[in-house]
């Protein structure tokens, strides 16, 4: 048995297999039992004599009991917590009503080391974490050239590597007419919140700027979708148009002027999105545009759809990608990332009130968060956060650790191709090396001992190790576990010093087990949820289960979330 103490246990959680311990919520919903008391729970939420809503009124009593009609995830890619304080005075759409109304948990983290956008959606809605749903990194994350996309030339995309089930399935294995919408500017974003499931899942191509989906999922488009494309929205409504302030400038306390941005080109409000066809179409996704647009795609798709509007519950995924795009180019603290907020805040207003009109706004039951956060950009010094130690290391450095003498020796016995290191991770080819774990272990340690001399590196550490930390106290090793099984491939892992990146392709860059990285917004909203806020520590992956809770569905696999009660309403 290992000594592996999980922060969940703390909370009184079962221990699942001995290194990761997982809470088994699904026969709890399984009863009719379960529906009575949901019903009753929501005849009480429907009811004047329960719990106000929120001092403001605005979620209205609903006049008919019933359970919601459609659940929504909101993921915005590399949406920091902090935008919400920081700039929430300014807010007067979508963020504004949902901080005014909703349950927020101020501390709630992706508890896993590789914080990129893959892993990050593929836990959204499946409660478990990557060494679960085996989605560990963007580059094994969706793509394949099986699966290649209806009328677009980009990269085909599939779950062909997602394992085990979300939310998706929950409420489709309990309820067969259940709808499902997904839509995202990126195909992993798109993919992965829904699992492995046929549904309508649809995403951005840039070679075309049209939305499309890969032949997994169809080998026709719908004919709402073919109408949106048809439209030609990028051409006739963004293409030779200017990104500019959205309020006075006065407003942006900012300098607009910091050469590192943007390495140095465009680093200047306006921002000019060209009239050809395709640069605007590849342009735009580094631009607030692309989150309107993609809302306005998902609002076609509800209508299209009927979701939320036929009797039963439904499902509805947007994942926002011009966030992420921004902070990269721009950077988390630039200019550029405020007014993206504040455009963002507006289009979800729009987003929320189109919504309200479709399905009722006492019928949704939306959760708001990210796949990650981000650092701020090693190059300038952050004025939110002490970033003076952090280094751009480069792989190079790595290499000269994995060809040092003292790894030479230990790997002497095998053939150089068993071995990779790629980013954080060494790797091994575990099938070719069977039977030799005392060299492989061998092999990782001599690879932790030169590659924690590079500058810029915090720890490395041999996975087998790390089933023997502390991990209520050491979130990092805490945070590696959640990626890795020990007795798989990965070998060594390397945890970079707090705001050192990787590489040199982006101004500002996320990936680390560091709590920046970790760290990600998260809201419920709906007349089902209270109003109310929480400082503790929770996690991304207590969504799915929470989700299952309130509609009465059974989680058809071990999770490792846990259901967030303090955000239901109860009956009194
Ligand atoms: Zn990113």
């Amino acid at each position: 048995m290992s000594q592996f103490i999980d922060a969940k246990m703390q909370r009184g959680a079962l221990d699942h297999n001995g290194t990761v311990s997982v809470l088994r919520i699904g026969s709890l919903h399984t009863s009719t039992l379960g529906l009575v008391i949901l019903n009753l729970l929501l005849a009480c939420v429907m009811s004047v004599g329960c719990a106000p809503a929120s001092a403001g009124g605005a979620i209205a009593a609903p006049s008919v009991q019933a359970p919601p009609a459609l659940v929504v995830l909101v993921s915005v890619d590399q949406f920091l917590p902090r935008f919400l304080d920081r700039w929430r005075a300014d807010f007067t759409g979508g963020l504004a009503a949902l901080l005014k109304d909703g349950a927020v948990f101020t501390q709630a983290y992706h508890d896993h080391a590789i914080t990129e956008t893959a892993p990050g959606h593929a836990s959204l809605l499946s409660g478990r974490f990557p060494y679960s749903t085996g989605i560990a990194a963007n580059l094994a994350g969706v793509n394949t050239s099986d699966a290649p996309l209806l009328g677009a030339a980009d990269q085909g995309a599939s779950p062909f590597r997602f394992q085990g089930t979300t939310l998706a399935d929950w409420m489709t294995a309990a309820h067969p007419d259940t709808r499902v919408l997904s839509v995202s500017r990126k195909d992993r974003g798109a993919i992965l919140p829904v699992g492995r499931g046929q549904h309508s899942v649809f995403w951005y191509a840039m070679s075309n700027g049209s939305f499309t989906t890969s032949r997994y999922y169809a080998d026709t488009l719908p004919t709402w979708v073919s109408a949106f494309n048809a439209e030609g929205n990028v051409m006739k409504k963004y293409a030779g148009t200017f990104w500019q302030l959205s309020r006075p400038d006065s407003l942006y306390t900012e300098p607009d002027s910091v050469a590192g941005e943007s390495f140095g080109q465009g680093f200047l409000f306006p921002h000019f999105l060209p009239p050809d066809d395709l640069s605007a179409t590849n342009i735009i996704i580094g631009y607030p545009f692309m989150d309107k647009l993609s809302l306005d795609f998902a609002l076609r798709g509800v209508n299209a759809m009927q979701l939320g509007q036929r009797g039963s519950t439904d499902l509805l995924s947007v994942s926002l990608s011009a966030t992420d795009a921004i902070g990269h180019r721009w950077g988390p603290e630039s200019r550029e990332m405020h007014d993206n907020v504040l455009r963002l805040d507006a289009a979800l207003g729009v987003f929320l009130d189109s919504l309200s009109t479709l399905v009722g706004r006492e019928r949704i039951a939306l959760v708001f968060t990210s796949d990650h956060g981000v650092a701020p950009s090693p190059d300038f010094r952050s004025v939110v956060s002490d970033n003076s130690s952090g280094k751009r290391v480069v792989l190079d450095n790595f290499d000269a650790a994995i060809r040092s003498s003292a790894v030479t020796a230990a790997r002497r016995k095998f053939p150089l191709e068993t071995l990779n290191f790629d980013g954080p991770t060494l790797t091994v080819d575990r099938a070719a090396v069977k039977g030799r774990d005392g060299d492989v272990r061998a092999i990782a340690q001599a690879f932790a001992r030169e590659a924690s001399k590079v500058a810029g590196v915090m720890r490395v550490d041999v996975l087998e190790d790390l089933a023997r930390a502390d991990t209520v106290r050491d979130h990092i090793a805490r945070r590696w576990l959640h990626m890795f099984r020990p007795g798989g491939d990965v070998i060594a892992v390397v945890t970079l010093t707090p705001y050192s990146i990787f590489g040199t392709g982006n101004v500002a860059t996320h990936g680390s087990p560091h709590d920046y990285d970790a760290h990600a917004p998260l809201i419920f909203w709906g007349a089902a949820f209270k109003t109310m806020q929480s400082d503790a520590f929770v996690r991304v992956v207590d969504i799915g289960p929470t989700f299952a809770e309130l509609l009465a569905v059974p989680v058809t696999e071990p999770v490792d979330g846990v259901v967030l009660q303090q955000a239901l309403r109860q009956v009194p």
